[in-house]
């Protein structure tokens, strides 16, 4: 892995508590909802209970008039209790499914809490389906389990299970991996080929066709940092995993884009020139929203994995002071300069036992508290400020356009509590 800051300061050296205990986080599975967007012939079954179908129904919304994308294989009791083939009946709703659907040609089959508790071998599975159905539909496996995983670690695994599909090239390329909505790639890849760079590709592809190759000469961009496994498996097909800030807000987009143009050999001179109207217009729009959010504390419970990248844009760029920065799980090398940058102060928290976690934001009293969605009520009633953090994932929050949208989405709540405490002056004193 390359880098190139050259600050090294801020929480580099921060001790990480590591906390193992009661965790409130959604599974893998949530992934689908933003991965079935982006890959546009892909087709994402579900090998799972009743709970799961719901899960995906309720976060994804059901689409009446368009065919979904995604879906449950419903593991009735016969199967848990192995009085059922569960392979005939998963080749059977194949069939039927891909009989049904031509224009799928991605299949993904995806591992669930039950499917992993009888030990169903979805790989297999995989392996015969894609010879059964090949080479018309590709059929790779993943786990979207939440035994001992977070819900952002449902894309990791994807991508990670899509490496090996790709062909080889020594071509030298800038690959950006995550999947981004395709308003704020398209921004990316402008901005790349304003600086004479043609060779941008995006992984995950929007359709099978369109997958990029890897080799010597890929130099790999991640545009989120909770993809440890995918850039390890990019890594082991000889791909340079770039070491950059995550590109949120106007600086972190900056460094994010000038490290990816640098490791393709444009001259400083040549980004400086591209990036300044952009980071200019980006810095003055933040520092508009950021006049409600500096000198504020704030404690991010863990939660998307994007926690340390967002306490450093909070931190610098809208003057805020983190308090407690946990994370899921900090994958230390993804995140070393976001971490360097990072003013020190903070707690750095790693897991969680969710109950000691509460007692201590309860003690610091943050301005504002990032969390889940079932922490949140309860903290509000407390008399906290809350933002939910899955908005974080739902949202486009990468990049310039919309680095000021990113900060909205942390002032909002402050300003609401500001006009609830008005109306109420005694709620305040409370
Ligand atoms: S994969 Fe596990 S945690 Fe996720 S909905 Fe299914 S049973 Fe629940």
């Amino acid at each position: 892995m390359t880098s190139v800051i050259t600050e090294p300061l801020g929480c580099s050296d921060a001790p990480i508590l590591k906390e193992r205990g009661q965790r409130e986080v959604f599974c893998g599975l949530t992934g689908i909802v933003w991965l079935h967007r982006k890959m546009q012939d892909a087709f994402f079954l579900v090998v799972g209970s009743r709970t799961c179908a719901h899960l995906l129904q309720s976060a994804a919304g059901v689409m009446i008039f368009a065919e979904p994308r995604f879906g449950t294989a419903i593991m009735e009791e016969k199967d848990l209790a192995g009085l059922a083939d569960a392979n005939e009946e998963l080749d059977r709703e194949v069939d039927r499914l891909l009989a049904r659907r031509p224009d799928i040609k991605q299949l993904f089959l995806v591992g669930s809490c039950p499917s992993e508790v009888i030990k169903l071998d979805l790989s297999r599975a995989a392996e015969r389906l894609t010879d059964r159905h090949g080479p018309h539909v590709q059929v790779v496996n993943y786990s979207g389990s939440g035994i001992e995983t977070t819900f952002t670690q449902g894309e990791d695994a994807c991508l990670a299970a899509l490496v090996p599909t790709l062909g080889v090239t020594a071509d030298k390329q800038l690959m950006l991996v995550g999947s981004l909505p395709d308003v704020v790639e398209d921004q990316f890849v402008r901005l790349f080929k304003a600086m004479g760079i043609e060779a941008v590709r995006s992984f995950p592809a929007t359709e099978r066709g369109l997958a990029p190759k890897v080799g010597p000469g890929t130099k790999v961009l991640l545009a989120q940092p909770f993809l440890g496994d995918a850039a390890a498996a990019l890594a082991a097909r000889d791909a340079d995993i770039l070491s950059a800030p995550f590109p949120f807000g106007a600086d972190g987009t900056a460094a994010w884009i000038s490290i990816g143009a640098r490791a393709m050999g444009v001259p400083q001179a040549r980004i400086d020139a591209v990036l300044e109207t952009p980071h200019r217009r980006a810095s003055n729009a933040v520092a508009k929203v950021a006049q409600n959010l500096r000198g504020k504390t704030v404690f991010l419970f863990p939660d998307s994995q994007l926690e340390i990248p967002l306490a450093r844009f909070l931190a610098r760029e809208c003057g805020m002071i983190p308090i407690e920065v946990g994370s899921p799980y900090i994958h230390g090398s993804l995140v070393a300069d976001d971490l360097a940058l990072l003013p020190k102060g903070p707690l750095i928290s790693e897991g969680q036992d969710v109950d000691r976690q509460l007692d201590r934001a309860r003690d610091a009293r943050p301005d504002l508290t990032v969390c889940g969605l079932g922490l949140a009520n309860p903290l509000e009633a407390e008399g906290l400020t809350t933002k939910w953090a899955i908005e974080l994932v739902f949202s486009p929050i990468h990049g310039f356009e919309q680095a000021a949208d990113l900060a909205e989405l942390f002032a909002r709540p402050i300003r609401r509590r500001a006009m609830i405490d008005s109306m109420h002056p005694a709620r305040v004193t409370a």
